[in-house]
């Protein structure tokens, strides 16, 4: 089934900012949310598709090249959470919900009372590595910067040894009732963003927010045989808890460089190697590299070019395990250049020496003959 429009499925047209996106977004992610629509499919596939929509279309990049190129140019990042990964438990929508739904369901879930605790939100980092790394494993410094909790309140927003009071606006209930069309939707009261008690002295450090803004440096271990597309999950690596509540996670987006030499594809990789058309003719010994260093690879005579000779086990050991894939020495032939007067006298002896008709010593021209005396033969009417 082909895709619809994201901009469609959200209702909004091309031009519209961030801000009316989000809108969009919340609204119709309520409206489908499988918490409102229990045993309903089709409001389920309508959540996935805004939700996947609203992914794209947030973030400037996606929303760039989706412009560009439509799905084709998203295809595999949306909902790409998910997709692979190392055991990470969390469901695909769960970073952005940090962001969209922190203000309505909780972070941590829905019908947050006051005081309850929340689960910090996830990160995301998208880590760029070399084929060498990827296929030997590594170990990467990456900074990260985060709100973790602070250190003077532990989190708690109150200059320590002061007291709070019962939030006026609701009353110390932490949720305030707000009437959106059919529903009376339970938000999260804005003046105390739930907690129910309003801070009368704010922490110094962290003006009553309980969580201050911190760069980190952390170290990554990269297991070998990691492809584009996996993900790396670091358990509480991610923003700090609210009210005590355990941290997010953070979770390391792995994308491996362009290569001069090798195309990866899974645990296979594929490489062309240039060859004179001597050693084609005769056979030989061609030097070719491997991620390991140069082996010889022999070349039977009459090798044409195009041909691919497979190297078993050259290719990459998979992350999940198994046996290393192959390498695919593709030959290509390469044309002489830069020949002197002598040389070229040389291949005019050699060519005409040559059978008459030209074909004996071509296999592919004689064909290529055969079929365009036939493709005129047939366009006679
Ligand atoms: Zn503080
Ligand atoms: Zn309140």
């Amino acid at each position: 089934m082909s895709k619809r429009d994201y901009y469609e499925v959200l209702g909004v047209d091309r031009s519209t900012d961030q801000k009316e996106i989000k809108k969009a977004y919340r609204r119709l992610a309520q409206k489908y949310h499988p918490d409102r629509n229990p045993d309903d499919d089709g409001a389920a596939a309508k959540f996935r598709e805004v939700s996947e929509a609203y992914e794209v279309l947030s973030d400037q990049e996606k929303r760039a090249a989706y412009d560009q190129f439509g799905h084709a140019g998203v295809d595999g990042q949306a909902g790409g959470f998910g997709a692979g990964g190392f055991g990470a438990g969390a469901g695909g929508f769960s970073d952005i919900f940090g962001d969209v739904f922190g203000d309505i369901f909780g972070a941590g879930g829905r019908g947050r009372g006051p005081n309850s605790a929340a689960r910090g939100a996830d990160l995301r980092y998208n880590l760029e590595i070399e084929l060498e790394e990827a296929v030997a494993g590594t170990s990467v410094d990456i900074r990260i910067p985060r709100l973790a909790e602070c250190g003077h309140c532990h989190g708690d927003g109150a200059e320590p040894g002061t007291k709070k009071r019962s939030c006026p606006t609701c009353n110390g209930m932490g949720q305030v009732r707000m009437q959106q069309g059919f529903f009376a939707v339970q938000q999260t009261c804005p003046s105390c963003h739930g907690r129910g008690e309003v801070v009368e002295t704010p922490c110094v450090q962290c003006h009553g927010e309980g969580r201050v803004r911190e760069t980190r440096t952390l170290s990554v271990k990269i297991p070998a045989g990691v492809d584009s597309g996996d993900r790396i999950r670091l358990n509480g690596e991610g923003e700090g808890g609210v009210n005590g509540g355990p941290s997010g996670d953070l979770y390391v987006q792995i994308a491996i460089k362009p290569h001069p030499i090798f195309e990866r594809d899974g645990r296979d990789l594929y490489c062309e190697v240039p060859i004179n058309f001597v050693d084609a003719t005769l056979g030989g010994e061609l030097e070719v590299p491997t991620l390991e260093g140069r082996v010889k690879l022999k070349i039977p005579p009459e090798t044409q070019t195009g041909k691919q000779f497979r190297l078993r086990g050259k290719g990459v050991k998979p992350v999940r395990g198994g046996v290393p894939g192959d390498l695919m020495c593709k030959v290509v032939l390469e044309t002489p250049v830069n020949l002197n007067e002598s040389q070229k006298e040389l291949l005019r002896a050699f060519q005409e020496s040559l059978d008459g008709t030209g074909t004996k010593h071509s296999p592919r021209k004689s064909g290529w003959f055969d079929g365009v005396k036939k493709f005129f033969e047939d366009m006679r009417p």
